[in-house]
């Protein structure tokens, strides 16, 4: 019972479907690939069909729009045109939000962090180790790369698109971020299970969350190659040297009612380090954080709802 009211974080698997209904009806779902990553989408309510298409091509538009790699998105096209000539409003909307959330966490987040992504090969799997001076040339040479922020506005983008429609509720698999809307036919609240850094195929904990929120991960097992020195390599890149963060975390759940800003914190709080991480919850009022250790601790701010936790979890109140 448990499994099928559970939803993994990242977890590929879901296309065969895990995840359970929340409601008596067996509701809709798809499967898509989208934004290098496998999607899982379900919708319960008169226009769940409706919603699995709108969705799905919401997914796919931002995608095109957005791929950091492609030579015909925006953030390739921006590298070389005004910003007037290429982006419409919904576009221009998007990167501020993105550039006012970026100062908030004061530096830890850079959404322009393309060419030094590119020298480590995290784009084509060529993997390599940059010397310092090619990622200092890199680091000035903005070029935008929302990888760390997009699944997160298309959360919030499908959750609009959802209060358009006749959908009881729904939740989204987008690879690592998870997206609810509306409350479940039987009134429990959503279950999202986090993964365990240090054995991906297993949970740490649920998370328990009430009606539409979003809930992201953020974690350097996601994403990482071995070099020939023995040494990993991960994808969260310290904008300030554009090596990956030396962080004391593996990984950073966030849930906050804006899946943009869940993500962008997500990354962020990755790259502070869970000293400043938890100081900047405390300076906050629109989020809730899980912490794991690379030692395997678990820290929870005091307003998260978490079960089923077979580690030890300390607390952090305000
Ligand atoms: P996430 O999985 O949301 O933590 O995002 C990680 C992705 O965001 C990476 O694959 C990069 O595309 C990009 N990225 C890496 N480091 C940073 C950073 N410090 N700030 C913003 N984006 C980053
Ligand atoms: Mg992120």
């Amino acid at each position: 019972m448990r499994k099928l009211l559970v939803v993994l974080l990242t977890a590929a698997v879901l296309c065969g479907g895990c995840a359970g209904s929340p409601s008596a009806s067996a509701g809709e779902s798809a499967c898509v690939f989208c934004m290098d990553t496998v999607m899982d989408l379900r919708f319960w309510g008169a226009d769940a069909k409706a919603a699995v298409q709108q969705v799905s091509g919401l997914l796919y538009e931002l995608d095109g729009k957005w791929s950091a790699v492609r030579e015909d998105s925006l953030p390739a096209l921006l590298e070389q045109s005004a910003p007037e000539a290429v982006l419409d409003s919904q576009d221009h909307a998007l990167l501020t939000q993105v550039t006012t959330l970026s100062d908030r966490v004061g530096g830890a987040f850079n959404p322009q962090l393309y060419h030094v992504m590119a020298l480590w090969g995290f784009y084509t799997g060529d993997y390599r180790i940059p010397t310092q001076s090619e990622l200092d040339t890199a680091l000035t040479r903005p070029r935008w790369d929302l990888g760390g922020a997009l699944k997160g506005y298309a959360g919030d983008r499908a959750a609009a698109l959802l209060r358009e429609l006749s959908v009881s509720c729904a939740i989204l698999n987008l690879g690592g971020n998870v997206q609810t809307f509306g409350t479940k036919a039987d009134g429990t609240p959503w279950t999202v299970a986090i993964r365990n850094p240090a054995d991906p195929n297993g949970q740490a904990g649920i998370v328990q969350v009430e009606g539409t929120a979003s809930i992201v991960t953020s974690g350097s097992y996601q994403r990482y190659f071995t070099g020939a020195d023995g040494v990993r390599y991960h994808h969260i890149l310290d904008p300030h040297t554009g090596r990956p963060a030396l962080s004391d975390l593996a990984s950073v759940t966030v849930i906050c009612k804006s899946g943009l800003t869940a993500d962008v914190l997500s990354t962020a709080l990755f790259v502070m380090g869970l000293d400043s991480a938890i100081a900047f919850w405390r300076e906050s009022d629109d989020f809730e954080a899980v912490f794991i250790l690379d030692s395997g601790e678990i820290y929870a701010t005091q307003g998260v709802c978490l079960s089923e936790c077979d580690f030890t979890v300390i607390r952090y109140e305000k």
